[in-house]
């Protein structure tokens, strides 16, 4: 080995690596899934860039995961004939975090392990979390493509420091050697190991291999004389033992719906989003037909922390008849599903798609619609016959579902179906009233759907505007969220009722009013006529129009918009964005 040079983990590295072994305490064992998680990314990356450059396979051989346990040295090791890792990527991709709003992810962890443990879990722990297990952590690796003089050997205690040094390696792609912290030598027991890769594991579509158990005669053996046990070692090295593939090998949306368990769907979406939480739904289909596609999309049970961010990853893993092609293909679905997880395998994309072609290639924009769609039905099916999933699925996604009137015209009519309000009925925070259920309960002659809008949900809830739909038992929807304007904007009906702002315009009591109250109303506006004369001239600067009215029932007076004026929260988007 040569050319030894030590290097320092950057600081949000060391910050995560403290904070996980501390929080993941209870969780140890996720660091064989996130090892053969990475192994099975090198092996698709390798496949994908062997489409272009059939000479990184050097002459074949499987593409395969290979772990073994020495219980003896208290070590695991996982091998992958993939990708594999420069000496400069080693530095990279194993010393620093790429991910965008990990500053941001790293300020939200609290101390609380279980908090912590879930948010570290959502934003994936990945090749760190072997420092859960190990003292030590060895990487031997060599790029596909180049010389087996260009190997490398990265070391790490996970204390803040890694060194690398170059080494010959014969074969290409990455071996991971753990030695194992004295209280973790139960991970180095080969019947563990594979366990646990049955279990976390099962799904990846390459095999995974381990030796094969030996017979239980020869260990009883073993065991019977230890004097021996030394030579017999050394035996056993030279003889090389027979391995076995120990998972199913076979990518997980290609298998029959019918011969899946709810737990390997589960197991794939953690592979998949490395969220530690379970899906809320998951929606598992072939399209034939002119185009032909398989998907497999999960709704997760939490907003990831990147929802928001303008780079967070969002998109589903694109493969080609099986072969992986990229991540976070975002051309899939609208950006109010931005939240949706999963995989769409294209029976007849070019397996050298690009992400302009995406963007160009009409195919995509049918395969969106018919996703969109899916994902539509999914979430109208869950809030049928599982509310309160829904009503989790809401808590988290509903201010996201709201941009989706606006952006997917379309499917207006069933997204407007699956909103939820806060309304003037149960008078809580809590957005769970439907339109249809609004509707359902409109008093006789209403003709429209009342909303205030308002910056917070006590604001909206105490608008004078409301005083005299409330003593008269009509509903109203409180609106709060910021993104309600642009929402009641691009809705503007349901059911052939239109979206109505209590505080905007004419309110037509009409068909609500008794005879008497219409009278009444008459003659106030008559009698008071010269009295609205003198506040118009007063406030001319100020007001538009001044007008008696029948919407309050205790405030002397209040303020409406004009029916065609921008809205409050509408103002200032456009303010702050410099209009
Ligand atoms: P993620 O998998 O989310 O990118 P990880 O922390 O798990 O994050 O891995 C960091 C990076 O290290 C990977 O993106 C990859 O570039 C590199 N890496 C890790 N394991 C391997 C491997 N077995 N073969 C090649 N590269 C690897
Ligand atoms: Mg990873």
């Amino acid at each position: 080995e040569t050319q030894a040079q030590t290097l320092g983990f950057q600081a949000e590295v060391k910050q995560l690596l403290k904070l996980m072994i501390h929080s993941l305490y209870s969780h140890k064992e996720i660091f064989l899934r996130e090892l053969i998680s990475n192994a099975s990314d090198a092996l698709d990356k390798l496949r994908f860039e062997a489409l272009a450059r059939p000479e990184l396979l050097e002459g074949g051989g499987e593409l395969a995961i290979t772990i073994d346990a020495d219980s003896k040295a208290h070590t695991v090791t996982i091998f992958d004939n993939g990708i594999g890792m420069s000496r400069q990527e080693a530095i990279e991709h194993l010393g620093t975090i790429a991910k965008s709003g990990t500053a941001d992810f790293l300020s939200r962890l609290t101390g609380d392990q279980k908090k912590d443990a879930q948010l570290i879990g959502q934003f994936g722990v990945g090749f760190y979390s072997s420092f859960i297990v190990a003292e030590k952590v060895e990487v031997f690796s060599r790029r596909a493509g180049l010389e087996p003089s260009a190997g490398v050997h990265w070391v790490s205690a996970g204390d803040g420091e890694f060194t690398v040094s170059d080494v010959e390696l014969p074969e290409r792609g990455t071996r991971i050697v753990l030695h194992l912290k004295e209280g973790d030598h139960e991970f180095a027991d080969q019947y563990r190991i594979r366990s646990l890769v049955r279990k976390y594991s099962d799904h990846i579509a390459f095999p995974v291999r381990m030796p094969k158990p030996a017979p239980y005669k020869a260990e009883e053996e073993e065991k019977k004389d230890d004097s021996v046990v030394a030579e017999v070692g050394k035996e056993e090295e030279k003889q090389q033992p027979e391995f076995e593939t120990v998972n199913h090998a076979q990518a997980l949306w290609a298998r029959p719906r019918t011969e899946l368990k709810d737990e390997e769907y589960k197991e794939f979406y953690r592979h998949v989003t490395h969220d530690f939480t379970d899906p809320l739904a998951w929606s598992h289909g072939k399209v034939e037909g002119k185009k032909e596609y398989t998907s497999l999309l999960y709704i997760p049970s939490r907003a990831p922390y990147d929802l928001w961010h303008r780079e967070g990853a969002r998109g589903l893993k694109l493969y080609v008849r099986r072969v992986f092609i990229m991540d976070d293909a975002e051309q899939f679905l609208p950006l109010y599903l931005r939240f949706v997880k999963g995989v769409v395998d294209s029976a007849d994309l070019p397996l050298n798609i690009s992400r302009e072609m995406l963007q160009q290639d009409p195919a995509i924009e049918t395969m969106k619609t018919g996703l969109a769609r899916r994902v539509l039905d999914m979430l109208a099916k869950m809030a049928k016959d599982e509310p309160e999933k829904y009503a989790t699925f809401w808590k988290e996604f509903g201010t996201v579902m709201k941009e989706g009137p606006a952006e997917d015209h379309a499917n207006r009519e069933r997204i407007a179906k699956l909103l939820r309000f806060s309304s003037t009925l149960a008078d809580k925070p809590e957005q769970d009233v439907s339109l249809e259920d609004y509707v359902g309960r409109m008093k006789e002659g209403q003709k429209e759907i009342y909303y205030v809008i308002a910056d917070s949900f006590s604001a909206a809830k105490s608008s004078p505007q409301l005083e005299v739909l409330r003593k008269k038992g009509i509903e109203v929807l409180l609106l709060s969220d910021r993104v309600d304007e642009w929402l009641v904007d691009h809705l503007r009906e349901f059911d052939g009722k239109q979206l109505k702002n209590v505080a905007r315009g004419e309110l037509d009591f009409s068909a609500i009013q008794s005879e008497e109250e219409k009278k009444a109303q008459e003659e106030l506006s008559q009698s008071h006529k010269d009295l609205v004369e003198r506040i118009k001239k007063a406030l001319a600067e100020q007001v538009s129009d001044v007008r008696v009215t029948a919407r309050l029932a205790d405030s002397p007076a209040c303020l409406v918009l004009g029916q065609y004026d921008m809205g409050a929260q509408m103002r200032r988007i456009m303010e702050a964005a410099g209009q």
